[in-house]
């Protein structure tokens, strides 16, 4: 899906003042029992202890060099270390992360959507580990976007055949993955690809997929077999609605003997179909090919509402969306805690779930205001926290050149549009049956 560089005063000072602020108003406790908005969270019962309740906060480096602001529950501003150990404590235990090769233009400008190169997925590493999380790397093998729509390969390959793109994607997982050990990130599991629906790093031959992948797949290996760190081969697919689409993949790479270890779906409620669907087709894989399964990306709005002016992809605008929830922070909840038991009805296999994005706020609050849009756009050019800059337009003119822009999901992140934390943040906490963290641990 979808989604800034530099650094804005303006925003730095609101943010320095606030903090001045907080620091006297220092008394009351970090929970989520402060959060404006009371939601119900069931605990589920017998939700394993190494069920992974995930996050991907991809754009959260960028958002912070665009002076984007984000609090605790007792309003205090966060630093970058801050808002992962404020994840952590909130119960999710892993982060993923894309990646793409070279996610900017022959000037050096970025492409936007948190320039997820291999320096910044290394960076956001870093931070999630020292939190006490583990990290999913989520490999495009694109310089921007892979989803089913697009498969782009990247510049740097362009123009090579099947053999050398093999030998380059494998030298190039290979090399990342050594950077980002080699810098202390406690990496859980590998994606080869993103979204892969019969489409993958400009081919779209199964037998040559397949090949791809195998490339990949043997470089997590080599990596892991030579330093002693465990790291699970992940596979991603979307659209779990269409009948029959799944089996077809995994016949596939069965058929050509793909080595991997996890069978990914994304999953977005108002698109993909009926929870008892995605249990049932994640089961046959599971029971057929002995795949573990997880759901790698889902979503939910709490608010139709756009805050930073740049169209969302929930909305009551598109009338081709299921809302089977309510839209609020409740319905967000349900909606999550549905995700997470439709996982575990697969049975043992069940890996877990990543929640998409939850933190890709606005720069700077909208409100219909043209002058304030007019500095979003300046800003989501400079720092590549919108979903795409102008600059991408060179090598996605389709997608990126025409609609670039800013964040496309803020009404589904778990803060609100200031940056403070709804009770989404403490949700896997909650569902774990855990009571409050106490105070923070800053
Ligand atoms: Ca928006």
């Amino acid at each position: 899906m979808r989604r800034k560089a530099a650094v804005l005063l303006s925003l730095l000072l609101t943010c320095a003042a606030v903090q001045a602020d907080m620091i006297m108003a220092d008394n009351r406790n970090d929970t989520e029992e402060n959060s404006t908005e009371k939601i119900r969270i069931e605990k589920i019962d017998d939700l394993p202890q190494d069920f992974v309740l995930g996050a991907d906060i991809s754009s959260i480096l960028a958002q912070f060099e665009s002076g984007v602001c984000y609090y605790d529950f007792s309003g205090q501003p966060l630093d970058e270390q801050g808002f992962f150990d404020l994840l952590a404590r909130g119960g999710t235990d892993c982060v993923r992360v894309r990646v793409w090769n070279d996610p900017y233009d022959g000037q050096g400008r970025t492409y936007g959507g948190g320039h997820n190169d291999l320096k910044t997925a290394v960076k956001i590493g870093q931070l999630a580990t020292r939190a006490g999380m583990h990290v999913l790397i989520d490999f495009h093998y694109s310089d921007f976007w892979a989803d089913p729509a697009k498969q782009m390969v990247p510049k740097a390959w362009e123009g090579m055949g099947l053999a050398e793109k093999a030998e380059a994607l494998r030298a190039y997982t290979q090399e990342s993955l050594y950077a980002l050990l080699d810098a202390g990130v406690d990496i859980s599991m590998v994606q080869i690809g993103n979204e892969t629906n019969a489409y993958f790093c400009g081919e779209s031959v199964w037998t040559d997929i397949c090949r791809l992948m195998a490339a990949g797949s043997e470089a997590v290996r080599a990596v892991s077999a030579e330093t002693g760190h465990e790291m699970a081969v992940v596979l991603h697919f979307s659209d779990p609605q269409r009948e029959g689409s799944y089996e077809k993949y995994a016949a596939a790479l069965y058929r050509h003997r793909v080595d991997y270890d996890i069978f990914a779906s994304s999953y977005y409620p108002f698109w993909h179909g009926t929870t008892q669907n995605l249990t049932q087709v994640l089961k046959t894989i599971a029971d057929r090919y002995g795949k573990r399964v997880m759901v790698a990306e889902t979503q939910y709005g709490y608010t139709f509402e756009d805050g930073d002016g740049s169209g969302n992809t929930f909305g009551r605008e598109w009338d081709t969306q299921t809302l089977a929830y309510p839209v609020s922070r409740q319905g967000q909840a349900d909606a999550l805690r549905d995700v997470i038991t439709a996982v575990l009805d697969v049975g043992d296999k069940a890996v877990g779930v990543f929640y998409w994005e939850p933190a890709w706020i606005p720069v700077r609050v909208w409100n219909g205001n043209a002058a304030v849009l007019e500095e979003n756009r300046r800003i989501w050019e400079n720092c590549g926290s919108g979903w795409a800059t102008s600059f991408a337009g060179s090598y996605d003119p389709q997608d990126a050149g025409r609609f670039y822009g800013g964040s496309a999901v803020d009404n589904m992140a778990w803060f609100d549009f200031d940056g403070h934390p709804s009770g989404m943040v403490s949700f896997y906490r909650r569902v774990r049956g855990e009571r409050a963290a106490g105070r923070r641990n800053r």
